[in-house]
């Protein structure tokens, strides 16, 4: 704990913490060691583990990376961490993130931009990690933690570990509780590590998840051994590869990984099928309506009533202006005004019914898939390799929002997904293949995880 306390120190120009809390992580490690020396270790015991700062952590402050929620300090903790504590991890701090976790980049948060620790050859120039768990992904990346927790809406932990070289899973709609989590798009998000190895991840996986009463939508059903999963191979499975995700433009490179990671599978003895899942070309739009509708709504507690900021008005209504004209950040407003919109009177059919059938229309698509066989599916995690700081935030929003083309299917169907680092590009960047799973069928994806690593 103290090591990586230290590096936290010399790496703060990176800034993947919001705040590090090493009083908390000393005391935690001082437990941990009367544990050991008497032959009491829990399983997870003194592996020291950076919080995403959009988990309520009791007594610390909590911001979700906005403005609006400074001086937040929760009096609760969420189910996740809690868990993740009863094992025995360190906890060294909150973690960087795009504002309520909106965003890929990690260059929306009102605690500054994470930096990537990765460069192209040869340049200097600031890389983004990813995000929304941008500072997870940097974190992990930069033996700043061992493993971190992160949530993921569209992409938000796939996305970052494929930027980062490191491992990202989003389980199963249900698989952990997102009791204490601060909500972006609810009927979307999930939590899940992202870690330097695979195993990392099925080991972590292995305590956050399990149901929780307090989350309705967290699955009553029993956790697996992930990790005796992860060796298990891959031997008679068959991986489909969708057609659908040859999309234009996109690098040879990728491609050519894309191949690669079939031929990997192939050579551990699955069988490799091409497949189609006609509706994934709606599948970006009716994200971006479904989520800003959920988070529209999701988003109008911080009214400076409740938590953090409050800037008075001349009455009650001025106040609430105030606050979240001074508390929000511009995406997180675009979200909110696109959100109410397609919500309102006149446009919730032509929009957000019209989203929720195409949602309807995706899931079909992969259920299709594996009632004909397929086990799991292979695509690159994202269709490009991480930009540079500032690259993308151009006026059209759009063209970052292109960046989860690959994930917001999974979540839109409520399915695992897990990013795994393949190899780098020309550039020296590193490069990520997704798979994607059956509902609660996490340990196929570390299996066949652990053959692509
Ligand atoms: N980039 C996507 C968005 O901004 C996904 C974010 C996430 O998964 N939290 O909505």
């Amino acid at each position: 704990a103290q090591a990586h306390l230290d590096a936290i120190e010399k790496a703060r120009a990176l800034n993947a913490y919001i705040v590090a809390t090493p009083d908390r992580a000393l005391k935690m490690a001082e437990v941990s060691d009367e544990k050991i020396a008497k032959g009491e270790a829990r399983p997870l015991e003194g592996l020291p583990l950076g919080i995403k700062d959009l988990f309520a952590t009791q007594g610390v402050h909590t911001t979700a990376g906005s403005k609006i929620l400074e001086g937040f300090e929760p009096h609760y903790e969420s189910n996740v961490s809690t868990q993740l504590w009863r094992d025995g991890a360190v906890m060294l701090g909150k973690l960087n993130l795009d504002e309520f976790a909106m965003g890929s980049s990690n260059e929306t948060s009102a605690y500054g931009k994470t930096i990537s620790p990765w460069r192209r050859n040869g340049s200097d120039a600031a890389i983004v990690p990813g995000g929304s768990s941008g500072g997870s992904a940097a974190a992990v990346a930069a033996h700043l933690c061992l493993g971190a927790t992160a949530t993921d809406t569209g992409g938000s932990i796939r996305q970052p570990a494929a930027f980062t070289g490191t491992v990202g899973i989003k389980p199963t709609y249900g698989r952990c509780s997102r009791w204490g989590i601060i909500a972006y798009a609810s009927s979307l998000d999930q939590a899940g590590p992202i870690a330097r190895t695979v195993q990392d991840c099925a080991i972590l996986l292995g305590s956050m998840a399990g149901h929780d009463p307090r989350d309705t939508t967290s699955v009553d059903r029993a956790v697996p051994d992930f990790e005796a999963a992860v060796t298990r191979g891959v031997k008679g499975l068959t991986i489909g590869i969708p057609k659908e995700y040859r999309v234009e433009g996109m690098p040879e490179e990728i491609l050519r990984l894309w191949d690669q990671g079939a031929e990997w599978l192939k050579a551990a003895g699955a069988t490799i099928k091409e497949i189609s899942l006609p509706h994934t070309q709606y599948a970006l739009p009716a994200y971006y309506i479904v989520a800003p509708a959920e988070a529209s709504s999701n988003l109008a507690r911080y009214d400076g009533v409740r938590y953090g900021l409050r800037v008075p008005g001349k009455d009650i209504a001025g106040m609430y202006e105030n606050t979240r004209a001074a508390g929000f950040g511009r995406e997180v407003k675009r979200r909110i005004m696109i959100g109410t919109y397609v919500l309102s009177a006149g446009y919730y059919d032509a929009y957000y019914v019209r989203a929720q059938k195409i949602r309807t229309l995706i899931k079909r698509d992969f259920e299709r898939a594996y009632a004909d066989g397929v086990d799991a599916i292979l695509t690159p995690a994202t269709p490009s390799a991480a930009f540079g700081l500032g690259e993308m935030a151009s006026a059209d929003p759009v063209q970052m929002y292109l960046n989860d083309v690959f994930t917001v299917t999974v979540n839109m169907a409520g399915l695992p997904g897990i990013a795994v680092p393949a190899g780098l590009d020309s550039q020296g960047l590193p490069l990520g293949l997704q798979l994607i799973g059956r509902p609660f069928d996490e340990e196929t994806l570390f299996a066949a995880a652990q053959v692509v690593e």
